[in-house]
């Protein structure tokens, strides 16, 4: 088998970056890429035979933990029977009614193959069931690579320090108004001023793209209430946060909140199982403007893939309440041992925690990250050797330090404490960044 050196070579001869996906080059923590070729339970493993813990958990999707037997099953069972249809299948019904019975407010679902199809196709539909053009989204928050969700967005274009992308015209972003996240204020101001040209506000549950930053009390409310009597709609962007979040439910980050449900919702990640498939979903009489009941054009020749649908079925299946407690504690040690290392090693951090997503950022803990702008400004050079610490001592954190860590059901006390024991040299390796 080649090096992971000799594959990155042959990888950027042929492909952009050596990649298909920009974070996973390494830029912004240096060196070259592990390239993986097996993941099984909490570990995966690279082209040169070493084992890491892993925290990517595939950005999502890998909540049961990497092959999951009866998820494998089910996929195998699936391939038997052919691996698309393009044509109805019970296996699309199934996986909606789960979704259904899960998500308040999910009354309707339209399967699609990724995250940025399933937020994409909520604000055209947004747009064509309110006759209104102008999008608000908020800075940091990344709802995928559509043109009009690049503004400001978080993930890839915030590690690379980008203000959106090139390519995107002017008159696609002078349509979304971006705002700072967690600023009532603004966003009342917004309302008052432009309140019945707003299609839709879109925001992360929970946005996980800029660090983790939890929405202050009352945040998304406060959009709930704005959007209704305005008659704009809120879509709740759960691709993150969806059945990972969980403490109010098996839902998404939304089972938090009490007394309201978003227009609309998008779903990604776990709801593939690791698969490509993703979501919209939302309100009957908003959903049915999408074709063909409707006026506003949707379709996908893999949308409802039936190998898809059984991966993420049988993933939404075995999420059971015990699998998210698992998650939840798993992430709290985490999550303490590392503000213990960091402490230790006298480095200046916060941790943002909501449920079992958390990330932690450098120098910020005088004034907490609240919004992108703390986030920018942050001490982020201090991650590239925190990263390789980490990857040194075995453990395969995000390439980034705007990413969520994930942890799975298959994260068990050997894995977590590999994880726990890398820590203190990895704050040190930071201390001295
Ligand atoms: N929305 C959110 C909140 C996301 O985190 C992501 C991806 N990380 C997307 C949308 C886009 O999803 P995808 O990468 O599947 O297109």
């Amino acid at each position: 088998m080649p090096t992971n050196q000799q594959l990155f070579d042959t990888a950027c001869d042929l492909m952009p970056g050596g990649v298909n996906s920009p974070v996973r080059a390494f830029g912004s923590v240096g060196g070259t890429p592990a390239f993986i070729v097996d993941a099984e339970g909490p570990y995966v493993t690279d082209a040169e035979g070493t084992r890491y813990v892993d925290l990517v958990g595939s950005w999502g999707p890998a909540l049961l933990g990497h092959r999951h037997p009866e998820v494998t099953a089910a996929v195998h069972r699936a391939v038997d029977h052919g691996l698309g249809f393009g044509a109805s299948h019970p296996d699309e019904t199934r996986l909606a009614q789960l979704v259904r019975t899960r998500v308040p407010g999910a009354e309707m679902i339209r399967m699609v193959s990724t995250g940025t199809e399933a937020t994409m196709t909520a604000v055209r539909l947004a747009r064509g069931a309110t006759g209104r053009n102008l999008i608000v989204k908020f800075a940091g928050c990344y709802h995928g690579h559509s043109d009009g969700l690049l503004a400001a967005a978080g993930s890839g274009v915030a590690t690379m320090g980008l203000p959106g992308s090139a390519g995107v015209t002017e008159a696609q972003a002078s349509e979304t108004i971006v705002l700072e996240y967690n600023d009532a204020a603004a966003l009342e101001q917004i309302f008052a001023e432009h309140g019945d040209s707003i299609a839709a506000v879109i925001t992360e549950a929970t946005p996980a793209n800029m660090g983790v930053v939890p929405p202050a009390a009352g945040f998304n409310a406060l959009i709930r209430e704005l959007t209704q009597r305005h008659g704009a709609l809120m879509i709740f962007d759960e691709v993150m946060t969806g059945f990972r979040i969980t403490e109010a439910g098996y839902w998404g980050a939304s089972g938090r909140e009490e007394g309201w449900t978003p227009d609309l919702f998008t779903f990604g990640k776990v709801i593939g199982g690791g698969l490509p498939t993703a979501a919209l979903a939302g309100r009957r009489e908003i959903m049915e403007h999408l074709a063909p009941t409707g006026p506003v054009y949707h379709a996908g020749t893999l949308s409802g893939n039936p190998v898809a649908m059984a991966a993420g079925t049988a993933t939404l299946e075995h999420a059971t309440a015990e699998v998210y407690e698992h998650i939840d504690a798993q992430a709290a040690a985490v999550a303490s041992a590392l503000g213990s290392a960091l402490e230790t090693a006298g480095v200046d951090h916060s941790i943002q925690k909501v449920g079992s997503l958390f990330s932690f950022s450098f120098g910020t803990s005088a004034g907490g990250v609240h919004n992108y702008s703390d986030a920018q400004a942050q001490e982020s050079f201090r991650y590239g050797a925190f990263f390789h610490a980490m990857l040194q001592a075995g453990v395969f954190l995000p390439p980034s330090v705007f990413e969520a860590w994930f942890l799975s059901a298959a994260h068990d006390d050997a894995a977590v404490e590999q994880i726990i024991e890398a820590l203190p040299g990895a704050a040190e390796a930071a201390a001295k960044a």
